[in-house]
């Protein structure tokens, strides 16, 4: 066990973040630090309600845990957040953090208040490897996955920055997840279902699978795992009604086109009437916005429980698109709310703060390499 502690909050390269482990996991790494195996589950629990239910950034507070145990917990390792490297509020509430992680590379993170809850919105990745033409974080290379850590520390800063700790058992102000930052999800699949099983767990954060939404371009092999191992709300970012154009607007439909994409959410483990599909479905001007578009995306989703989440356009500079008209957007609207979907324009939140939905960028950027074979290689997403 180690000896001496260092003064809380400094930051200190060596000591490991607890943040992040699944229980099996904490509790390992306990038994390494020197914990007998029959005690470290306990330990473990002990650990799991300071950090996920308390929001404990420190061992100090831990007051179920005797006084010597803290201070070498203390001394090995550390429950800090990413750095803060700038928050944005804006005029309508949303609020928006760029983090700063270990390696110095950087993701967004925004939290959108309403009425009587609110939603956070994760990010998966650093930059996106997606290139969807109308998406700002589509401009930025993918340049990493974030970890479990990285994800679930995205929760804890938003819940810092309002103290909603400990964990609420009744209404929230953080009510809810989407995750619809920057990256694909479903790319990076191995580490979004850690963070969000730990974020799901009841003795913690508690979040209910109900309440948080994966939204997908379209990863077909990986959707079916998702239903099955997490089982939360499934949104897909479908955008267009052809192959032609949905190849160009949404690229990884050349690779999973959209008759794949379509079956693929019918066999959706647990999509039902109580908890339809959203098909997620930016406005473009001219692009994809006539009543000959509306009729086709209500034949194609025919027989599927789902909602259609009309986006409005939101600018970014130099973008290649404008916002339909709202007219456009209300007959569109009308047409798929008469064929019976229910179909709500989502209201641009945090558009003076760049948070909005397709808005979010960081200045990072990949390591450059050397050999042009070792690009490509790391081009190539995990999960593809
Ligand atoms: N890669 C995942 C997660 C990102 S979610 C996915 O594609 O679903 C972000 C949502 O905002 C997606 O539906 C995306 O298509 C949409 N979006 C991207 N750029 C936008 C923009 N400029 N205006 C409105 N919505 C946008």
């Amino acid at each position: 066990m180690a000896l001496e502690r260092p003064p809380e909050n400094e930051a200190s390269p060596s000591r490991r973040s607890l943040i992040g482990l699944t229980r099996d996991e904490l509790a390992a790494e306990l038994i390494g630090f020197g914990e007998r195996p029959q005690a470290a589950r306990m330990r473990a629990r002990q650990l799991w309600h300071w950090i996920y239910h308390h929001g404990a950034k420190t061992f100090e507070p831990m007051s179920s845990i005797a006084r010597p145990m803290r201070d070498a917990l203390a001394a090995a390792y550390s429950l800090d957040r990413p750095v803060i490297a700038r928050e944005q509020r804006s005029i309508d509430g949303t609020r928006k953090w760029l983090l700063r992680f270990d390696d110095g590379q950087e993701a967004e993170t925004v939290y959108i208040p309403e009425e009587d809850r609110g939603a956070v919105c994760i990010s998966s990745q650093v930059g996106c490897a997606l290139t969807c033409k109308f998406c700002h974080t589509g401009t930025q290379r993918l340049v990493r996955n974030l970890g479990a850590r990285e994800i679930v520390s995205q929760f804890l800063v938003a819940r810092d920055s309002y103290g909603e700790w400990p964990s609420p058992s009744g209404e929230r102000l953080l009510s809810n997840i989407v995750m619809m930052g920057m990256g694909e999800p479903l790319f990076n699949f191995d580490n979004v279902a850690k963070a969000l099983t730990i974020i799901m767990d009841s003795e913690g954060i508690s979040i209910s699978r109900r309440r948080i939404t994966l939204s997908t371009a379209g990863v077909v092999p990986l959707m079916e795992r998702c239903g099955e191992e997490l089982n939360v709300n499934l949104a897909v970012s479908l955008h267009a009604v052809t192959d032609e154009l949905r190849d160009e607007i949404v690229p990884i439909n050349r690779k999973y086109p959209i008759a794949q994409l379509i079956e693929a959410c019918r066999r959706y483990p647990g999509a039902s009437n109580a908890r339809r599909i959203t098909f997620e479905y930016v406005m473009l001007k001219g692009v994809n916005d006539s009543p000959a578009d509306a009729k086709a995306l209500v034949k194609l989703i025919a027989g599927i429980p789902a909602k259609i989440n009309l986006i409005p356009f939101n600018p970014w500079p130099g973008a290649p698109y404008e916002c339909s008209t709202d007219e456009a957007i209300a007959r569109f609207a009308g047409i798929v709310n008469r064929a019976g979907y229910s179909s709500p324009v989502r209201t641009p939140r945090g558009r003076d703060i760049l948070a909005a939905c397709g808005q979010l960028k960081s200045a990072s950027q990949r390591a450059p390499r050397r050999n042009s074979v070792g690009e490509r290689a790391a081009d190539a997403p995990a999960g593809t």
